[in-house]
């Protein structure tokens, strides 16, 4: 696979709150599948992107015990992990983490046990985690008959595979395996037995030391404040949960299962989960004792959420085939097309200021902002260049910054300066969280599992915050003190 190739998977797939279905997957159980090890019943989180850098081809444990499994499960065949440095292109067989395994696309037994391995490995398990075992196995991407399957910092998406007509180049005679570096070193959960990282919280008050909140297994958060006291909520195999500040960091469930997104906020004094249950939209409050109703909203085919409240209105929008929806609690959730999108928006990001209400999304690369005042007109602003992965948004009095993840790097554009993109300096970037406390902005990144801040008032220097191992990341300041929260 070639470095463009990647560079646009990262573009697809880095996204801010994109969950992309695997639409064309059979849901089948694989019956030929291979045996499975012993596992502890959490996930483990998506693989980064970590395309080739250096080269050492000796093959490495984890792709040489994985196609031992499927030697053991489907029969000898041929196979191939290191490849020679003076080969051309970027590819993980150069640093002997990439395995490729014949099956042939025309030998309907073949092909019908290469689906079976692809289902296998993307099937949600008993515990409701998606993906499960590619997860477990540190799977970085998949290529097989002209289809690619990625995972770059979020959920695997089914892509078609460009290539040049040849068997080997659109693997119709062999399955391509890239292993993430921690997965061909059997460091991933396939081979340890342990699931992932539990929650920890840092905050500038304590010189940034990271401290586990207790809370475990989780794999995606959100947090919010109601007066001081500081709410995370989490998923655990597929169930929320919600821990504060205020009981010690006792992770309790709420009782809301099956999800695959979360997304909170408070009205007053009453907190608001929204959740993303088999592609539709529900709610549930604490004032209702955390039941969990359908808001109508998905179809069954919603992939992101957002949420946000202009004077006691809950707005809720939802990313459906594509295109970006807006329903209100003030219109009995009916769930109305922006226009936005077109069927191609892959991260979404909302905001309000002084009561009119923004939605930027990313459409082929490139970063677009409609507003409620402009009857949602979609406009370019010129930020992405095509290659526009990852989208924070925040206001400072009336002033609205827009930073985006560009090849890693991280930049700053405003309305002030007519979206202007300007590089903040911060590069190899995988996923950025931005908030203001008075008019200093603060900007925190994830750079190779550290997390980093980087502020306005230091001219943008990317400093360590210490906490490492990170995967995503959440931010935000109560009474001028500043909280990160990372898995
Ligand atoms: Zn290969």
């Amino acid at each position: 696979m070639q470095r463009n190739n990647n560079r646009r998977l990262l573009a697809a797939a880095l996204t801010v709150l994109a969950a992309v279905a695997l639409g064309a997957m059979s849901a089948t159980p694989a019956h030929a599948a291979p045996a499975m090890p012993a596992l502890a019943p959490g996930a483990s989180d998506y693989v980064k992107n970590d395309p080739q850098k250096t080269c050492d081809p000796s093959n490495k444990p984890g792709p040489v015990s994985f196609k031992n499994l499927l030697i053991q499960t489907y029969g000898s065949r041929s196979w191939n992990i290191g490849r020679s440095c003076s080969e051309a292109g970027t590819s993980e067989h150069k640093e002997g983490r990439a395995l490729d395994f014949g099956f042939d696309a025309d030998n309907a037994t073949q092909r019908a046990q290469a689906y079976d391995l692809i289902n296998w490995l993307f099937a949600t398990d008993q515990h409701g985690n998606r993906h499960a075992v590619a997860r477990h196995l540190g799977l970085m991407y998949v290529i097989w008959d002209r289809k690619i399957w990625g995972a770059y910092n979020g959920p695997y998406s089914e892509r078609t595979y460009s290539c040049d007509g040849t068997p080997s180049g659109c693997h119709t005679n062999h399955i391509h395996f890239s292993f993430s570096w921690s997965g061909a070193l059997q460091q991933t959960s396939w081979w340890t037995g342990r699931a992932n990282r539990p929650a920890f919280e840092a905050s500038s008050a304590n010189g940034w030391q990271n401290l586990p909140t207790g809370i475990g297994g989780a794999t995606r958060l959100a947090a919010m404040t109601v007066g001081t006291n500081k709410y995370v909520y989490t998923l655990v195999n597929g169930s929320v949960y919600e821990a504060s500040s205020a009981n010690g960091w006792q992770n309790l469930p709420t009782g809301i299962g099956g999800a695959s997104a979360v997304a909170a906020m408070s009205v007053g004094t009453t907190k608001y989960v929204y959740t993303l249950v088999n592609g539709s939209v529900f709610e549930a409050s604490s004032a209702n004792g955390w039941q969990n109703l359908p808001t109508g909203i998905g179809g069954g085919r919603a992939s992101a959420l957002a949420v946000m409240s202009v004077n006691g209105t809950k707005y809720i929008y939802s990313v459906i085939d594509g295109s970006v929806f807006e329903a209100s609690s003030a219109n009995g959730w009916q769930n109305l097309p922006t226009g936005i999108g077109g069927g191609r928006a892959s991260a979404l990001a909302v905001m309000s200021v002084n009561g009119t209400k923004y939605i930027y999304s990313v459409i082929d690369g490139g970063v677009f902002e409609a507003s409620s005042a402009n009857g949602w007109q979609n406009l370019p602003t010129g930020i992405g260049g095509g290659r526009a992965s990852a989208l924070a948004v925040m206001s400072v009095n009336g002033t609205k910054y827009i930073y985006s993840v560009i090849d890693g790097g991280v930049f700053e554009a405003s309305s002030a300066n007519g979206w202007q993109n300007l590089p903040t300096g911060i590069s190899l970037a995988s996923t950025v969280a931005a908030m203001s406390v008075g008019t200093t902005k603060y900007v925190y990144t994830v750079v190779d599992g550290g997390v980093y801040e980087a502020s306005s008032a230091n001219g943008w220097q990317n400093q360590p915050t210490g906490i490492g191992g990170a995967f995503a990341l959440t931010a935000m300041s109560v009474n001028g003190t500043k909280f990160i929260y990372d898995i």
